[in-house]
């Protein structure tokens, strides 16, 4: 398989669709830097499960919304694994149901810091490691946004919505930046997908409650998630950047 031997860095890999990335890239021949922010023992379930597979995977603390923590990332990365073929960011963050007239500057600061800074810095440290305009051999990059982002997220979170659409412009701007440099950028928007980040924002029965009116009548999983990021990953997509892939059962 061409993935083979690939190395990847998945932000937030310890819970939800970053853990369905880094499962379902194992198998294809991946090995995975696991960054998770503070649950250490999500992020060892995944390496160990990996591990138990046959895979290679490592797990790395580090939380994507510091300029510190993010340097410190991509050197254990290039310490444990000399090198960097892929970066999915998906590390992200919700937050309590508000209207924009209730919500405060640390929230919005909270939430641009994580979601839309945190992959900036993320991509900006990869690029140094794959553009072969910085002796690299290129590679691959999937940032994750949301159909929110289209939708705008009125009355429940206009700030996650609008950091989302965020990464989509700087997405890509970014594919254009380094297409001639052997790196392709896309992005996965999925639609309402069954993990913990609900429950995180305040409500736990989100994706089964919302599942209900997408066009399929169910919210999606974080695995049929991360076949997408997989295959923008591959080689099989290797005229493929720029691109929004949505994932959400027709939202
Ligand atoms: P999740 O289940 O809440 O998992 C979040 C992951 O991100 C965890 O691994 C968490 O680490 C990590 N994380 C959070 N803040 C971080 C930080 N500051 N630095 C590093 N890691 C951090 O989320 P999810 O539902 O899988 O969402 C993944 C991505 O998909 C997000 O970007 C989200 O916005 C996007 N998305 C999700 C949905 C959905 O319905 N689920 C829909 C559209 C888009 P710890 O385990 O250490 O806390």
């Amino acid at each position: 398989m061409s993935e083979s031997g690939k190395i990847l860095l998945v932000t937030g890999g310890s819970r939800g669709i970053g853990a369905a990335t880094c499962r379902l890239a194992a198998k294809a021949g991946y090995r995975i830097a696991v960054n998770y922010a503070s649950n250490v023992r999500a992020a060892e379930t995944v390496v160990a499960a990996i591990e138990a597979g046959g895979g290679e995977a490592v797990a790395v603390r580090g939380d994507i919304g510091s300029e510190t923590d993010v340097l410190a990332m991509f050197e254990a990365v290039d310490a444990r694994f000399g090198g960097l073929d892929a970066l999915v960011n998906n590390a992200g963050v919700v937050d309590s149901l508000s209207r924009v007239d209730e919500m405060s500057f640390a929230r919005l600061e909270r939430m641009m810091r994580i979601n839309v800074i945190g992959p900036m810095l993320c991509a900006r440290e990869a690029v140094k490691r794959m553009s072969t305009r910085h002796g690299g051999k290129g590679g691959a990059v999937v940032n994750l946004s949301s159909i929110a982002a289209r939708l705008g997220g009125a009355g429940q979170y206009v700030d996650y919505a609008a950091s989302k659409n965020a990464i989509n412009t700087f997405s890509v701007g970014l594919a254009r930046e380094v297409a001639g440099e052997g790196i392709r950028v896309n992005i996965v928007s999925p639609g309402i997908i069954d993990t913990e980040i609900h429950a995180s924002g305040g409500q736990p029965d989100r994706a089964e409650k919302m599942g209900r009116v997408v066009p399929m009548q169910r919210a999606g999983t974080a695995e049929e998630v991360a076949a997408a990021i997989l295959w923008l990953l591959s080689d099989k997509a290797s005229y493929t950047t720029g691109a929004i892939l949505e994932v959400g059962g027709g939202r």
